[in-house]
């Protein structure tokens, strides 16, 4: 445990309190180069002191998972371990979820191609943590670079007796697999991912029961995040209260943020929870193109989430808390910087096609509901909507929330509420403009004519 905990604060983490301190693979990612950064330290001593004190560790820490729900960790970990699991026969697994398709995420990758061994590590301790035998990590199958290094990593940890039988000295067997995906966004949900896993299409699980009583091959397991597995380990190194000690109550900890679009400087930065979403901007990314003031609005995490306008951009800090109070979310973390040059409609309705085609079209509200809306979306894009269609949007998006298998449908009706919120003189403006100049808009694939 460090000693020098910092005091709570909001941005400005200093680089030596980073954990992922190979970001664009500045430095090697062998076996050699990850213990020079300190991981495989003592990590014998860690896996020695059971289950029940490494989830202690995370629970104490605060960490909250990094794939976009925010469930307390520790808490996450500990579902496998009910009573009685020990008299349970069945073959027990951690799954990783490597599969990042998130529009605008792309911070698992830095971790997995600059810093394999660090997630490689982290699935041993987080899998002493559950009792599990073995890892899957399912990677997103356009990650080439990430698996090749995934792979090398696994051999050289396998090779150094770090994993494997007796991994590391401790007595405990563990096993780590990479498994690649194929391309479908709808794999990055847990349930998904595992029957992908199993060989069959990616399509969600009705739950109950959940992955921790029947999950892989009909097996307890846990699906956990490539950020939160990989921290682990340095968290319970440097001590909980280290972690805790940055950002908020309820929001601690540092987070990979992923900043794109128009930015000076777009980047994968790990920093404080809570850092105010402005400075976060200015500090990392050489601010907006343009100046702050050219700011049109920001989708803070990922494109599941709704999109905020440049105001409040101004109060809000990155964090699930202050984020869901300002009617968005932090998501993974992924920050879409839009200057003012950008057409809003016209990005939005990108979104609504992309979870239109990404639907696996079990559930009804999901399968019709993306379709509408990406039609919806392209006749305002194109000014050929009535305007009475955009309340009929709204009534959309809130119809399909919450009524589906997976969260996929409210990840394509989000985005739309956020800008029907917002930017509702936007879509007014394009229609009024398109009527202006044909006298006539098209609604529903009819001429029709307003009186
Ligand atoms: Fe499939 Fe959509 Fe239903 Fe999810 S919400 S299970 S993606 S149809």
């Amino acid at each position: 445990t460090v000693t020098d905990a910092p005091v709570r604060t909001h941005g400005g983490l200093r680089d030596q309190d980073r954990i992922f301190q190979n970001a664009y693979m500045r430095h090697d990612h062998l076996l050699k180069g990850a213990q020079s950064r300190g991981d495989w330290h003592r990590t014998k001593d860690i896996l020695l002191k059971g289950h029940d004190w490494i989830i202690g560790q995370m629970k104490e820490s605060g960490m909250r998972g990094r794939g976009g729900a925010g469930f307390p960790s520790g808490l996450k970990w500990s579902f496998m371990n009910k009573p009685g699991w020990e008299k349970d026969p069945r073959p027990r697994y951690l799954v990783i979820n490597a599969d990042e398709g998130e529009p605008g995420t792309c911070k698992d990758r830095e971790i997995m191609r600059g810093d394999p061994h660090k997630l490689i590590e982290g699935c041993l301790v987080a899998g002493r943590a559950m009792n599990a035998n073995a890892a899957y990590i399912y990677v997103r199958g356009e990650f080439y670079l990430e698996v090749a290094h995934l792979q090398h990593a696994i051999k050289e940890a396998y090779a150094a007796g770090l994993i494997g039988k007796n991994a590391c000295g401790s007595g405990y067997d563990f096993d780590v697999y990479v498994h690649k995906g194929a391309g479908a966004y709808i794999c990055g949900e847990e349930t998904a991912l595992i029957e992908s896993l199993e060989g069959k299409q990616g399509k969600p699980r009705l739950k109950p029961p959940f992955p921790a009583d029947v999950g892989l091959f009909g097996c307890p397991t846990t699906v956990a995040n490539v950020e939160t597995v990989a921290a682990a380990p340095t968290i319970i190194r440097r001590g909980p209260a280290w972690f805790a000690g940055f950002g908020r109550e309820k929001n601690s900890g540092t987070k990979l943020f992923a900043i794109s679009g128009h930015v000076n400087n777009p980047c994968v930065v790990e920093e404080e929870m809570s850092i105010p979403l402005q400075e976060l901007i200015e500090k990392h990314c050489g601010g907006v193109r343009g100046g702050w003031d050219n700011l049109l609005g920001i989708v803070p995490g990922g494109s599941s989430v709704p999109v905020i306008p440049k105001h409040v951009c101004e109060r809000a800090l990155m964090d699930f808390d202050s984020l869901r109070e300002n009617q968005t979310s932090l998501g993974t973390g992924a920050v879409i910087v839009m200057d003012k040059s950008t057409d809003i409609v016209a990005a939005i309705s990108r979104f609504s096609k992309f979870y239109k085609h990404e639907s696996c079209g079990q559930c009804t509200p999901c399968r019709e509901g993306t379709t509408w809306m990406a039609n919806m979306m392209e006749r305002f894009e194109e000014g050929r909507a009535n305007p009475r269609e955009i309340d009929q949007l709204w009534e959309l998006t809130r119809s399909v929330e919450g009524r589906t298998i997976c969260a996929l449908a409210d990840a394509a009706a989000w985005p739309i509420q956020g800008l029907l919120r917002w930017f509702r003189p936007e879509l007014e403006a394009r229609v009024e403009e398109f009527r202006k100049r044909n006298g006539a808009v098209l609604a529903g694939g009819h001429l029709y004519k307003d009186h």
